[in-house]
C-alpha cells in the first residue's frame, strides 16, 4: 500500500497570534511582569508554557498588581475596555491583531442611521470587541439560518443604511451565501469584507487537501473558532476528519489504516504541538510494515528544523506568496521565511505587493528564527536602509539635491525615505515658511539634501532639509525674474497674504502687491471681496521700483472696465432700465451697469413738476431712462425718465439745468449721500 502525507503549508500561527506572542515573550525577556486580559491565545498548552515563565491570564482590568503589564490578546476587546485603562492609568500594551483593529474602525464609523450585521459567532471574544465598538443597532450571525431570522426584521427599518463586517475568522463559502442574500434584499448594503487573508488561504488549503485524503487531521485548541472552522470544512470533504489538541488523542490505528493523510492547524497552535503530531504519524507509518513512499519525510523535516539560520546574516530568497500582512520567502530551508508587513518597507503607505511580486529574488536580512515555530523572520527593509546608508553617507558631502516622497508627518517634523532610509526633516527645515502645515506635506515629492548623517553604535541619524534647496531655488527664480522683468508683463502667481490695502502675489521667488483699487472695476471695501490667500492669480507688471525692489501689479482687465463697456454698448440716447441706488433733493441716482450710476436731476424725473425726487422714486426701484449726456473725462452720465414721457402742457415744467451743471452740483452731495456714487477711475 502507498501511503502519502501532507500537511498545509499554512498550518499554524498567524501573523496576529504569533505578533501577540511575541509581544509577551519580549515583556518578559525585558524582566516585566505581565498578564493577558483573558488567554493569550486559544490554546492551552501554550497559556501554561506562558504561566511557567511568569505571565498570567486575568480576566478583568481590575486583577493586575501595580508592577503588571496587562497584553491585550489579538482578539481584541470593546472600546470601555481601552477607556478603563486609560482611565485608571494602567501599563498595557494592545496587542489586537491590526486586520481586528481594522473592523473595530469600520464599526467605530457608524451612528444611529446605520444597522450593523456581523458575522460571526456572538460568544467569542473578537466578536465581543466588535459590538464593543459599534456605535448602532447590530444583529450577529452565524450562518444562513440565523440570517434568515435577521433579514424581516432589518427590511421593516426600511430608511437605515445596512452595512456588514465578519469576524476574521469566518467561513468564507458561509459569508459569500450569506453576502448574496443580504445583497438581493437590501441592495444598497455596504458590505465589508474582513475575513483574513491568512484565515481564508488556510481555510482552502485545507479544503482542498482534505478533497485528496481519506483521513484528515486539524490540530488545535476546541476553544479555537478558526480550528472549530476548519474541522468543519474538512470534514465536508473528509468524513474521516479528527480534531486533536496534542499527538497523545492521536488515534494510532486510523494512522495505520489511512492511505492518504492529510493535516493542517489553527491559527494558534504551535508550531511545536504540530510537529510533535508529525513526528507521531511518522513514527507510526515508519513502523508499518507497508510503508513504502510517504510524501514528507519528517525526520528530514524536523533535522532542517534544528539547522539554524543565524540572526543577522543577510540570505537571498525567492517571493513565494504574497498576504497583506507578510510576504512567504523561499530561503532554501524547511523552515518557513517570512517578511512581516513591516519589514518590507520604511514606508508604511505601501502595500507588499507594490514592494514584491511572487518569483522576485531579494536580498533579506534574518532577525529572528523560531526553530520551535519552524519559521525565519526576515526583513527588506533593514537591508535596503543598510545599503541606503552607505549611500547616503557619501551624498552628505557632495551636498547633491535629492528627490523623494514625504511619508509621514511626525513630532517635530516630516519623514522621507530615501533609499529604505528613514531621513527626519525637522519642521524648521521642512518648509520655506514656518506658516505652511507639515501635514499638507505628506505624499508629496520634495527635494532636499542631507545635513547630517551621523551614527553612534548601533544608532543612525539622517537629517535632511527641504528648506535649503527651496531657498536656492527661490534665489535662482528671484535671479531669473529680475533678468527679464519688464512693465507690461504678464505672470501666473499666487496670493500669499492680504492686508486692507492690497494683495501679496508670490511671482515665483519675487512678491508684488496688487492694490485695492487695481483688484475691481468697482468698489471693494477689502480684497477679500476678489481674492483669497492660496489663489492663482493672472496679473501683469504696472510698475517697477528697482531701487526697493517693488513691484505693483495690475489685475484688472481693460475689456472689464465699465467706463469701456458703457462707450461700446450704451451711447448716448440709448434707452437703459437703471436701478434706482440714491435720492437727494436734486435729483436721483440710478445704477446702469456694475461700476457706473447715473444721475436723474430733479426736472428730468417726471413731465411735471415734483416737490423731490423721494415723491416719485424710491430706492431699488426700476425705470426706463435715457442716457443722455456722457463725459467720459469727469466719468458722469447724465439719465432723463422725462425724455421718455409726452410734454404735459397743463403743468409746464421748470427747464433742466444744463446737464454739466447738475453733475457738478450733484457730484459732492453724491459722494456722501450715496456710497455706490459714481467711481472715478
Ligand atoms: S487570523 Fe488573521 S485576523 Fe486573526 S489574528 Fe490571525 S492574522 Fe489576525
Amino acid at each position: 500500500m502507498q501511503k502519502s502525507l501532507t500537511k498545509a503549508e499554512s498550518a499554524g500561527f498567524c501573523f496576529g497570534v504569533s505578533r501577540a506572542v511575541d509581544m509577551v515573550n519580549d515583556l518578559l525577556a525585558e524582566g516585566k511582569k505581565v498578564c493577558t486580559l483573558g488567554p493569550i491565545i486559544h490554546n492551552m498548552e501554550m497559556v501554561e508554557e506562558l504561566k511557567k515563565k511568569g505571565c498570567r491570564p486575568v480576566n478583568s482590568t481590575d486583577e493586575p498588581d501595580e508592577d503588571e503589564i496587562l497584553v491585550i490578546r489579538s482578539h481584541g476587546v470593546p472600546k470601555k475596555v481601552i477607556d478603563e485603562l486609560e482611565q485608571k492609568g494602567m501599563p498595557y500594551r494592545d496587542a489586537t491583531c491590526p486586520f481586528v483593529k481594522k473592523i473595530h474602525r469600520l464599526v467605530a464609523q457608524t451612528d444611529e442611521n446605520d444597522i450593523m450585521l456581523i458575522a460571526g459567532n456572538r460568544d467569542h471574544p473578537e466578536v465581543q470587541g466588535i459590538i464593543g465598538n459599534c456605535n448602532c443597532e447590530y444583529y450577529t450571525f452565524n450562518n444562513e439560518v440565523e440570517l434568515d431570522e435577521i433579514l424581516p426584521i432589518i427590511l421593516n427599518k426600511n430608511n437605515k443604511q445596512v452595512k456588514m463586517v465578519a469576524q476574521t475568522t469566518f467561513d468564507t463559502k458561509e459569508l459569500k451565501k450569506s453576502v448574496k442574500k443580504i445583497k438581493k434584499l437590501c441592495t444598497n448594503a455596504k458590505i465589508f469584507d474582513t475575513i483574513c487573508n491568512a484565515t481564508s488561504v488556510r481555510q482552502s488549503e485545507a479544503d482542498k487537501i482534505a478533497a485528496q485524503s481519506d483521513f484528515m487531521v486539524v490540530i488545535g485548541d476546541r476553544h479555537s473558532s478558526n480550528t472549530g472552522k476548519l474541522f468543519d470544512i474538512c470534514q465536508k470533504r473528509c468524513p474521516d476528519t479528527v480534531l486533536i489538541e496534542t499527538a497523545a488523542e492521536l488515534d494510532l490505528d486510523q494512522v495505520r489504516k489511512a492511505e492518504r493523510i492529510g493535516v493542517t492547524a489553527g491559527a494558534s497552535t504551535p508550531a511545536r504541538i504540530i510537529k510533535e503530531v508529525l513526528d507521531t504519524m511518522s513514527e507510526e507509518i515508519k513502523s508499518g510494515e507497508t510503508t513504502t513512499n510517504v510524501e514528507e519525510s519528517f525526520e528530514e523535516l524536523l533535522e532542517e528544523s534544528l539547522k539554524n539560520l543565524n540572526t543577522n546574516e543577510r540570505v537571498m530568497g525567492t517571493v513565494i506568496s504574497i498576504a497583506p500582512n507578510e510576504v512567504q520567502v523561499d530561503v532554501g530551508r524547511k523552515q518557513t521565511g517570512f517578511i512581516p508587513a513591516d519589514e518590507l518597507s520604511n514606508d508604511p503607505t505601501v502595500k507588499p505587493e507594490d514592494v514584491v511580486k511572487v518569483g522576485d529574488q531579494v536580498e533579506l536580512l534574518i532577525m529572528k528564527t523560531n526553530d520551535q515555530e519552524g519559521t525565519i523572520m526576515l526583513s527588506k527593509r533593514r537591508v535596503d536602509a543598510q545599503k541606503g546608508w552607505e549611500e547616503l553617507q557619501k551624498k552628505v558631502d557632495s551636498q547633491e539635491i535629492l528627490e523623494s516622497k514625504v511619508t509621514e508627518a511626525v513630532k517635530g517634523g516630516v519623514i522621507v525615505i530615501y533609499n529604505g532610509v528613514r531621513v527626519f526633516i525637522p519642521a524648521s527645515q521642512a518648509t520655506a515658511t514656518r506658516d505652511e502645515k507639515l501635514e499638507d506635506l505628506v505624499g508629496q515629492d520634495v527635494n532636499f539634501r542631507l545635513i547630517e548623517v551621523s551614527q553612534r553604535g548601533r544608532y543612525k541619524r539622517a537629517i535632511g532639509s527641504i528648506r535649503s534647496v527651496l531657498k536656492e531655488q527661490r534665489a535662482a527664480q528671484r535671479e531669473e525674474f529680475w533678468k527679464n522683468c519688464e512693465i507690461g508683463k504678464r505672470y501666473t502667481g499666487v496670493v500669499k497674504s492680504l492686508t486692507s490695502y492690497g494683495a501679496f502675489v508670490d511671482l515665483g521667488g519675487v512678491f508684488g502687491m496688487i492694490h485695492i483699487s487695481e483688484l475691481s472695476w468697482t468698489h471693494i471695501k477689502h480684497p477679500s471681496e476678489v481674492v483669497n490667500v492660496g489663489d492663482t492669480v493672472e496679473v501683469y507688471v504696472k510698475d517697477i521700483n528697482e531701487e526697493t525692489k517693488k513691484i505693483s501689479l495690475g489685475f484688472k482687465n481693460a475689456e472689464d472696465n465699465p467706463w469701456e463697456i458703457l462707450k461700446r454698448e450704451y451711447p448716448e440716447g440709448t434707452v437703459v432700465k437703471a436701478k434706482i441706488v440714491g435720492l437727494t433733493t436734486f435729483g436721483a441716482f440710478a445704477n446702469i451697469i456694475p461700476g457706473i450710476d447715473g444721475l436723474i436731476h430733479i426736472s428730468q424725473i417726471a413731465n411735471k413738476r415734483i416737490e423731490k425726487p423721494a415723491d416719485v422714486l424710491s430706492v431699488g426701484e426700476e425705470v426706463d431712462a435715457k442716457i443722455t449726456a456722457i463725459d467720459f473725462d469727469k466719468k458722469r452720465v447724465s439719465l432723463s425718465m422725462r425724455a421718455l414721457l409726452p410734454e404735459d402742457e397743463q403743468a409746464p415744467v421748470k427747464a433742466a439745468p444744463v446737464v454739466e451743471e447738475a453733475a457738478e452740483d450733484a457730484a459732492e452731495a453724491a459722494a456722501e449721500a450715496a456710497e455706490e456714487a459714481v467711481e472715478a477711475e
